[in-house]
């Protein structure tokens, strides 16, 4: 499809890919119709603060705004709140919305994210003291409740419900995490950073059920009172907060007739099989250029460098995704940046002290190449780890193991790999 300047551009979603994009389109020149649906009551805003200063309370809701909006209103940017897209007609080139109305188009962008992985149990569903964190409303219901002194039970050992467990401490709730693995973040990173938030987590107070499987959750008077565990141990709650993951929204797309699995199929250009529709974001799965397969990233650097790279190609400069992968989790005093992919790694290098401190770096190598990085409360870690990455660098074992031995300054060390 040729690239037009005044293309009517649709994107369906308008979480943080869809923000980027229209802000990109604008910048980018493009002068068509730009129009965002979505089907929450706010302009774009970004999540990460959710689990972190938002619940806290120390950030406005205007701080979670990725623009304000008035800068739609003078970009000539459409956005309809609180309006679902419910069917996409990509031969007619026609989409339909909850609200009866019906809107054409000339590209189409899905960039629909996902929504929270439930626990199937009916009573669960109606019980009124259950709480998801994926919207600005999910965490207002959540400070609506006391925190202080309620016992909360976090179900799901992952970087979400970790950071939420994380606040209820600085909160003075009494908390109890529970995760079906044998170790916190089990899908996410090695063992040797799960055993450091598992000591962290403990040192903060919290109460961490590993191997737990919640077989029952007893409802009273319509609230969760007691969390059973397999064991047959019983943690009576307040509260109870479920992170166990997400699930992309990717029906709309699958009945259109484009290939869904997990996730909305996509090349390395962002674009679907059909010309003129993208997927983006949280929901769309792409080539991995590390590993090859195709993944799906759920991070807010890959909502924008997808978004980016998706206007840029409607302006006719496409070119493709091959941007390293990072994302950040805050918990207590502890800032983890996490940058490439360790999957399929040999070799773990530990840059510090992960046994006692709270500032180290875990590097992961495959036949002797860095692939990727785990840096506690080391930025320096992060960046040098991102370039020896970029370059495919081969780093001698006890130079990264040896945090007296400045990374920076190696990166031309980037010799026999890729
Ligand atoms: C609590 C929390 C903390 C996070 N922390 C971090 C972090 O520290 N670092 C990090 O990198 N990432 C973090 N993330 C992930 C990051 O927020 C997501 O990767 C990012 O929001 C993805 O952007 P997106 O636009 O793809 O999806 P979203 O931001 O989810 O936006 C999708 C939008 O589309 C709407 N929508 C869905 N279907 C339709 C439809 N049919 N019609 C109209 N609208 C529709 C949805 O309601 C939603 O508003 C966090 C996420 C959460 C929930």
């Amino acid at each position: 499809m040729e690239p037009t300047r005044d293309s009517r551009v649709l994107v369906v979603g308008a979480g943080q890919a869809a923000g980027e994009l229209a802000g990109a389109l604008r910048a980018g020149g493009h002068e068509g119709h730009v129009t965002l649906v979505g089907s929450e009551p706010h302009f774009p805003y970004t999540r990460p603060p959710l689990s972190k200063a938002y619940l806290r309370g120390e950030v406005a809701i205007a701080e979670l705004y990725l623009r304000p909006a008035d800068f739609y209103r003078d970009h000539d940017i459409t956005v309809h709140r609180g309006v679902a897209v419910e069917w996409v007609d990509l031969h007619g080139r026609r989409a339909g919305c909850d609200d009866g109305s019906v809107l054409d188009w000339d590209r189409i962008v899905f960039a629909t994210g996902g929504r929270p992985r439930r626990v199937a149990d009916p009573g669960l569903e109606s019980a009124g003291n259950v709480h998801y964190v994926r919207t600005i409303e999910d965490v207002e219901r959540l400070r609506r409740t006391t925190i202080a002194g309620s016992r909360f039970a976090v179900v799901g050992g992952g970087y979400v419900g970790l950071e939420v467990a994380a606040v209820l401490r600085r909160l003075d709730a009494r908390v109890t995490v529970i995760e079906a693995a044998d170790r916190l973040l089990a899908r996410v990173t090695s063992p040797v950073v799960s055993e450091f938030f598992l000591r962290v987590h403990t040192q903060e107070g919290v109460d961490v059920r590993l191997s737990a499987q919640v077989e029952l959750f007893q409802v009273e008077d319509g609230n969760v009172s007691t969390v059973v565990l397999g064991d047959g141990s019983r943690i009576p709650v307040d509260q109870v907060l479920i992170g166990i993951g997400m699930v992309p929204n990717d029906e709309v797309a699958a009945r259109a007739g484009l290939d869904v699995d997990n996730g909305i199929v996509v090349d390395e250009f962002c674009r679907t099989g059909t010309a003129g529709v993208y997927a983006i974001g949280d929901v769309a799965r792409h080539p991995d250029p590390l590993n090859g397969g195709l993944r799906r990233l759920e991070s807010m650097p890959n909502a924008a460098a997808q978004a980016r790279l998706v206007a840029e190609d409607i302006l006719g400069r496409g070119r493709p995704y091959n941007d390293l992968p990072w994302f950040w989790s805050d918990q207590y005093d502890v800032k983890l940046q996490a940058a490439g992919s360790s999957a399929g790694y040999d070799t773990v290098a530990v840059r510090g002290d992960a046994m006692s401190g709270r500032r180290f770096s875990v590097f992961y190598l495959r036949d002797g190449v860095v692939r990727a990085v785990d840096a506690i409360c080391s930025p320096a870690d992060f960046a040098a780890g991102k370039a020896l990455i970029a370059s495919s660098a081969v780093v001698p074992l006890s130079d990264l193991q040896d945090p007296s031995v400045p990374l920076r300054r190696r990166r031309s060390f980037t010799s026999e790999a890729s």
